[in-house]
C-alpha cells in the first residue's frame, strides 16, 4: 500500500520513491510507488503533474494499491526523485480550501448545502441544493473573504467513523475507518482527501463571477487567489476596452451598451419602412411596364439575380397588387428562385405554370391559388424556365 504523503503535509513538493508496480494506462506507462506526494484526481480536485525521475508525470489515476503515475517516460530502477509541479499545487489549494469556505458560508448565509463541487483548468464551480438570490452571494462571499482575512490555521486530524459519525459528518460509503477532517478552526470542518493550505489566508481572494440555476439549484462559477487575480485583469483589460469603443466611462458602459443597441433596432426598423417603400415603387413601375396580353392580363415575366428568395417573393406580390401578372426568377446564393404571383380573379392557374417551368431548374415547389413559389439548384436553366411559364401564360386562355 502505498503511503500518501500529501495527506500530512500539502506543502511536500520532492520526495525519493521506489517503483513498486509497473503497469499500463490507455496505452501509455504507469507506476506504483512506494510512497507519493501527488495527489491522484478524486473529490473535485484534479491530479497533480510533476516528474518521476526524467519521466513528467501527466496523470495520476486514484486506484489500489496506491494511486497509479502515468507517466511520459522511462522510470529508472531504484529509488528515483520526484517533484510534483508547485504552481499547478498551489492553484489547487487555493481553490479548493477557497471551495470549502464559500461552501460552509452558504450553509451560514442561506442554509445552501453543496452537493457538487468541481475544479476545472477554466472553471470552479460549486452546486448548491436550493436557489439563492443575489443579495445571499454577496454575503456569502463576503463572509468567506473574512474568513480568508482573519488568516485562521487550517489543520487536519483523523477521526475514526464512528468519532465522524458523532460529529455529524456525511462520509461516503467507502471512507474507511480514518477519516480525515480538515478545517479552519471555529469556521469549517469537513471531511475532505484534498491538498489544503495551512492558514485561510493563503486563499488570497474569493470571488463568485456567476450564478445559474442549475438542476434546481444553483451552479456558483468563482476563482479564488492567483486565478481570480488574473480573472480580474482579464475582465479589467476587456472592460477598459469595451468603454473605450463605447466612449463611456468604463462603470456607465452597459447603459452606454443599452443605447447603442437601441439606436440599431431604431435603425433597423427605418431601413426597413425604406426598403418596403422602394420595393413598392419598383413594384409600381414594374407593373406599368408589363405588357398587355390579347385576353388584356398584363404579365411581367422577368429576371432578378442577386436577390434572395424572399424580397423576389415580396416583389412578386407588390406587383401582383399593382394589377399584373409576375413571373420573377432569379439566382441568388447558387440556387435559381422562382416566384409566380398573379392578382385575383386574373384565370391562371399558377401552381400549373410553376410546374411547367421547374424542370428546367431541377427544382421542386409548389403553390395554391394565386401564389407559387419553387426553387432549384439548375441555374443555367432560369431563363428556359421562366420562358416556359411565360409560354403557358400566353397559351391560357388563348
Ligand atoms: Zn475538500
Amino acid at each position: 500500500m502505498t503511503r500518501r504523503l500529501y495527506r500530512d503535509d500539502a506543502y511536500l513538493l520532492e520526495f525519493e520513491a521506489q517503483v513498486v508496480a509497473r503497469l499500463e494506462h490507455e496505452g501509455r506507462p504507469a507506476v506504483i510507488l512506494d510512497r507519493t506526494a501527488f495527489y491522484p484526481e478524486g473529490g473535485g480536485q484534479p491530479w497533480d503533474t510533476g516528474a518521476i525521475g526524467p519521466a513528467r508525470v501527466i496523470a495520476v489515476i486514484d486506484a489500489e494499491p496506491g494511486p497509479l503515475h502515468v507517466v511520459d517516460g522511462d522510470v529508472p530502477e531504484g529509488r528515483v526523485r520526484c517533484r510534483v509541479d508547485a504552481t499547478r499545487r498551489e492553484d489547487h489549494r487555493q481553490q479548493h480550501h477557497g471551495q470549502h469556505l464559500l461552501s460552509r458560508a452558504f450553509v451560514e448565509v442561506a442554509r445552501a448545502r453543496t452537493v457538487a463541487f468541481h475544479l476545472g483548468a477554466e472553471e470552479v464551480t460549486i452546486d448548491l441544493d436550493r436557489a439563492v438570490d443575489d443579495a445571499a452571494v454577496t454575503h456569502a462571499e463576503d463572509l468567506a473573504n473574512e474568513v480568508v482575512a482573519r488568516a485562521l490555521p487550517v489543520a487536519t486530524r483523523s477521526l475514526s467513523a464512528a468519532e465522524a459519525a458523532a460529529h455529524g459528518f456525511k462520509l461516503p460509503q467507502d471512507a474507511g475507518d480514518d477519516v480525515r477532517v480538515v478545517g479552519a478552526a471555529g469556521f469549517d470542518e469537513q471531511p475532505c482527501s484534498g491538498t489544503h493550505p495551512r492558514n485561510t489566508a493563503e486563499v488570497g481572494v474569493i470571488r463568485v463571477l456567476g450564478t445559474e440555476r442549475y438542476k434546481g439549484g444553483t451552479r456558483v462559477r468563482f476563482a479564488c487567489g492567483r486565478r481570480a487575480l488574473q480573472r480580474w485583469r482579464d475582465q479589467s483589460r476587456a472592460l477598459a476596452e469595451l468603454a473605450r469603443t463605447l466612449s463611456a466611462p468604463e462603470l456607465d458602459t452597459p447603459a452606454a451598451a443599452q443605447r447603442v443597441q437601441d439606436r440599431v433596432r431604431e435603425l433597423e426598423r427605418a431601413l426597413a419602412d425604406a426598403r418596403g417603400a422602394l420595393l413598392g415603387h419598383e413594384a409600381r413601375a414594374l407593373a406599368s411596364e408589363a405588357p398587355a396580353t390579347a385576353e388584356g392580363r398584363r404579365v411581367l415575366c422577368r429576371r432578378f439575380d442577386g436577390r434572395e428568395a424572399a424580397e423576389l417573393r415580396e416583389l412578386a406580390l407588390l406587383v401582383a397588387a399593382a394589377g399584373a401578372v409576375a413571373l420573377l426568377g432569379g439566382a441568388h446564393d447558387g440556387r435559381a428562385h422562382l416566384v409566380f404571383v398573379q392578382p385575383r380573379g386574373s384565370g391562371l392557374d399558377v401552381p400549373a405554370l410553376l410546374k411547367a417551368a421547374l424542370p428546367h431548374v431541377g427544382g421542386r415547389g409548389g403553390g395554391r391559388g394565386d401564389v407559387a413559389q419553387g426553387g432549384g439548384d439548375a441555374v443555367s436553366g432560369l431563363d428556359a424556365a421562366l420562358a416556359a411559364a411565360s409560354d403557358a401564360a400566353g397559351r391560357a386562355g388563348a
